[in-house]
């Protein structure tokens, strides 16, 4: 076979050229900071600015292209485990094992472009289109609950909708947060990005998050995270998105099929050591199968404290007088809570479970660690009322576990969650063990719900007048 030199050579140089082309935006991508981590607030932004306005001349298909180059680089084995770890060591908060599934879920099944749907109307005076637009630069705000998972969806849907953005980590979860940042910056650097879509600063703080919420060249605010924060970034002025607590109940009736309750309860209240905000924070039961639930809790790994006295002493170790959850005990386990006052339980104890009265501060207060209270009720219509009692207007997450239609919609209206599961863990209301995307990001405050790319992004109409109908 006769091979033709000048076609050989001419292929040769092609391939090198590329691969220069490709080593010399990898070198030239961090563009200022550390791979998008700035000393300032300031140059952070700066750059983010310029980096949205290149992005905007990119096509839908580098968009999707850069989405799943943030997609595989957190499910890539190693950083999944490393981010897992280090989230857990750092923060002290939550299970390795939990982080695993949490950070492939959010780089799963956040969705991407597709959610970005456009709206057509065609007439005789012509075509107009209704399209989600990106804000520009959006300033994004993660807890220490959920750090990683948060900048992880986040970031794959302020992306999908033509932004970039700024994130303000929890300060206790710093290392962790800017460690993903940079990973996220290298992987779009190589996917062809421009540089710096997603940045933050190198020590984060309260200051630097004030800097980011005010800064002018910031259009919108994103803040998961506790009352304050969600209150702060709503009295910005600018558009702001408020995803905050929650203090879900969950209601078991008489028609329930107890068995499966008792165990999607443990599972949902023990998960991540109940950090998750839509994880089961107090049980209320129907009288006639309270005991009943409470035995088979007990086969799925609750350890049921009765002592009046012990439930006193757990209740002063946790919280702060009764009135916020202790940080030092937030996302802790079960086994560890229960050593702190000489209890000793083995690995399969999951939940603490204690009988309460409506007025405990178990029910009453968000405590984000596997203690659950459960409340005896006569019947389940008072079931539905305390439950939305005792979600304090949050419109966040409630389940119920029932075979009764009439009840299920009678609670599901009353308490304007913005998730309700009906017969299921809590988890599955984001999307595992139940239908749907997921997001850890989820807004009842300002009413985008479970958010998506197309709540980072702005409608706007483009008319064109006369023709372009085919009808
Ligand atoms: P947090 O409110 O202490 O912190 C959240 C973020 O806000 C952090 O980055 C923190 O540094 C910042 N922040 C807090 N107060 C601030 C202030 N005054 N000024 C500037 N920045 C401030 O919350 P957390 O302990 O990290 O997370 C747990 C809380 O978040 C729980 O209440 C939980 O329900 C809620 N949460 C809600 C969602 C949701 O999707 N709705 C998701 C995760 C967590």
């Amino acid at each position: 076979m006769n091979i033709d030199e000048n076609v050989v050579e001419s292929i040769v140089k092609r391939v090198v050229s590329q691969l220069s082309t490709e080593t010399a935006s990898i070198q030239t991508c961090p563009s200022g900071g550390d791979w998008g981590v700035f000393e300032s607030m300031n140059d952070a932004v700066d750059a983010a600015v310029a980096a949205q306005r290149e992005y905007l001349n990119r096509s839908m298909h580098d968009r999707a292209r850069y989405v799943q180059a943030i997609r595989d680089v957190v499910l890539d084995q190693e950083n999944l485990e490393h981010i897992s770890r280090l989230a857990v060591e750092e923060t002290g908060m939550g299970g390795y094992e939990y982080k695993l599934i949490k950070n492939r879920l959010a780089a799963v099944k956040t969705p991407g472009i597709e959610d970005l749907t456009t709206d057509a109307m065609s007439g005789d005076d012509g075509l107009t289109l209704v399209e989600y637009s990106p804000f520009g630069v959006i300033g994004s705000i993660t807890p220490t609950t959920n750090p990683t998972e948060t900048i992880i969806c986040n970031s794959i849907g302020m992306l999908a909708a033509g932004n970039a953005v700024v994130f303000s980590p929890h300060p206790r979860a710093k290392k962790v947060s800017l460690h993903l940042i940079q990973l996220i910056n290298k992987a779009l650097c190589k996917a062809g990005a421009p540089a710096n879509l997603v940045v933050t600063v190198s020590a984060p703080s309260i200051e630097n998050t004030n800097a980011m919420m005010s800064h002018p060249k910031i259009r919108m605010l994103v803040a998961t995270g506790g009352p304050a924060i969600v209150k702060t970034v709503l009295s910005s002025g600018k558009k702001a998105i408020g995803a905050g607590a929650g203090n879900p109940p969950v209601v078991v009736d008489e028609t329930a099929d107890i068995e499966k309750a008792a165990k999607d309860i443990v599972d949902g209240c023990s998960f991540d050591n109940n950090l998750p905000c839509i994880a089961e924070k107090e049980a209320i039961a129907v009288d006639s199968v309270a005991d009943y639930l409470i035995f088979n809790m007990k086969k799925n790994g609750a350890y049921e404290v009765k002592d009046p006295a012990v439930i006193s002493q757990l209740v002063e170790l946790v919280t702060k007088e009764g009135k916020s959850p202790k940080t030092e005990f937030v996302g802790k386990s079960a086994k560890y809570i229960l050593d702190k006052i000489g209890i000793t339980v083995g690995d399969d104890v999951k939940v603490i479970l204690m009988e309460a009265k409506e007025d405990h501060p178990f029910v009453q207060v968000e405590l984000m660690m596997p203690i659950l209270p459960v409340v005896r009720v006569p019947d389940v219509d008072q079931a539905i009322e305390m439950a939305v009692r005792v979600e304090h207007g949050n419109r966040h997450t409630a389940m119920m576990h029932s075979r009764n239609v009439e009840k299920l919609t009678k609670m599901a209206k009353l308490i304007q969650t913005t998730i309700f599961v009906k017969n299921g863990p809590s988890y599955a209301g984001i999307g595992v063990g139940g239908e749907g995307y997921t997001t850890f990001t989820i807004a009842g405050p300002t009413g985008e719900g479970l958010t998506s790319a197309k709540s980072f992004a702005r409608r706007r109409r483009c008319v064109l007048v006369g023709g372009m109908d085919v009808r």
